[in-house]
């Protein structure tokens, strides 16, 4: 991975970040944009849209006539967190999670605290009451540290929090160890290709790329299923193909190191086939033996939002570790099997999903025609046996 763009993914990996309260993300994505006059809006309901400056030039380039299909790349901007409640003490925050957790070893975890403003202190996990169904946290208080609570003026209300580790992003070898790659990882490859995408265009050859950057996806797919309420995309007269990008749950044969993943379907469904079709052969051709390829039914992503509004769906994954910040594969900071952990991915994996990206970019893609080459193979082979038949 090129430094710039390590910084670039060290910075963002540093943002606070939790459902509805993507702020700091938000602020992070936009100045880069801004700083590079990489066309963007923001939608009603709070996500961003970029590729496009407002509602109206989005409509334009969905009725642009092309065959080219516009390209939706999907990615969340927010992680699994907590909202304050309400002050029990003047140093003891009630809080309620949202989205998924460890399960294990919580009292006593150490958690950050941030406000709209900025980093607001850190403190430890207390009391901490399992969601009824069992797979996340669903109140805790937090005890925040005495030194801070002078700094703390914040109502409790404006506070948001996650687990905290040594620092928010350190490196280690190839791999990058941080409070939240799921999923900021697939923020930066959708900003990152943005960069490169657009650096190249010119006002008459506008690109058929749009970023949508949502909200509160872990506590239900919230910003994309809003913006596809909005019935923009299917309004379209153009093709449309969505893209959901996601760091994902490893599993045998997606694992960490081994290189980004075509994700062929999530826990929901499949994606599109022949459109997957077009997204096998461009990995095989842009990261030969080194990209993996599978049905990432650990978890459901906007892939199945988009799937389930009509729209033909592909996906892409980073393999991520500890997902969800549950100590699932250990390693440095992880406070135990099932404890909380600092999730991880590696360079290169990363490095692969925003090549992999940018190929989607292409023009003249076999959208229209997927399955000539395996259609050219089957006949040969035919022709071949004919004579036996
Ligand atoms: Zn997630």
């Amino acid at each position: 991975m090129r430094s710039e763009h390590q910084s670039l993914l060290t910075s963002l990996l540093t943002q606070p970040t939790a459902p509805f309260r993507e702020h700091h993300v938000i602020q992070w994505v936009t100045a880069l944009l801004d700083q590079n006059a990489i066309p963007y809006f923001i939608d009603p309901i709070g996500n961003i849209v970029v590729g496009a400056t407002s509602k109206t030039d989005f409509q334009r380039l969905l009725h642009a006539p092309s065959p080219e299909p516009v390209r939706v790349f999907i990615a969340h901007m927010n992680h699994p967190g907590f909202h304050g409640v309400r002050w029990l003490a003047p140093n003891v925050l009630r809080v309620r999670w949202h989205g998924g957790s460890p399960t294990k070893l919580l009292s006593g975890s150490r958690v950050w605290l941030s406000t709209a403003e900025g980093w607001a202190g850190e403190g430890v996990l207390r009391k901490v009451t399992l969601h009824p169904k069992g797979y996340a946290i669903g109140t805790a208080e937090v005890q925040v540290k005495m030194s801070q609570v002078a700094v703390l003026r914040p109502g409790a209300k404006s506070l948001f929090g996650g687990f905290q580790f040594r620092k928010p992003v350190w490196k280690s070898g190839a791999k990058l160890y941080t409070k939240a790659a799921d999923d900021l990882v697939g923020v930066f490859c959708i900003v990152a290709t943005a960069l490169e995408v657009f650096a190249k265009c010119s006002q008459k050859n506008r690109p058929p790329f749009i970023g949508l950057l949502t909200r509160a996806e872990e506590v239900g797919l919230v910003g994309a299923v809003g913006h596809f309420e909005l019935g923009w995309l299917q309004a379209a007269s153009r093709a449309v193909i969505c893209v959901s990008l996601e760091a994902s749950r490893t599993l045998p044969g997606a694992v960490v190191g081994k290189g980004p993943i075509v994700r062929l379907g999530d826990r929901r469904t499949p994606f599109h086939a022949d459109y997957s079709q077009v997204l096998t052969e461009l990995a095989e051709q842009v990261l030969p033996k080194q990209h993996q390829r599978r049905i990432m039914d650990g978890g459901s992503c906007e892939g199945s939002a988009a799937t389930a509004y009509g729209f033909p769906t592909i996906a892409l994954a980073v393999p991520l570790g500890n997902y969800h910040n549950q100590g699932l594969e250990g390693g440095p900071d992880c406070r135990g099997h099932l404890g909380p952990a600092p999730e991880f991915v590696h360079l290169g994996d990363v490095e692969g999903l925003r090549q992999l990206c940018l190929a989607l970019m292409q023009s003249q893609l076999s959208w229209y025609n997927p399955w000539r080459q395996v259609t050219a193979r089957l006949q040969k082979n035919y022709s071949e046996y004919q004579k036996q038949l």
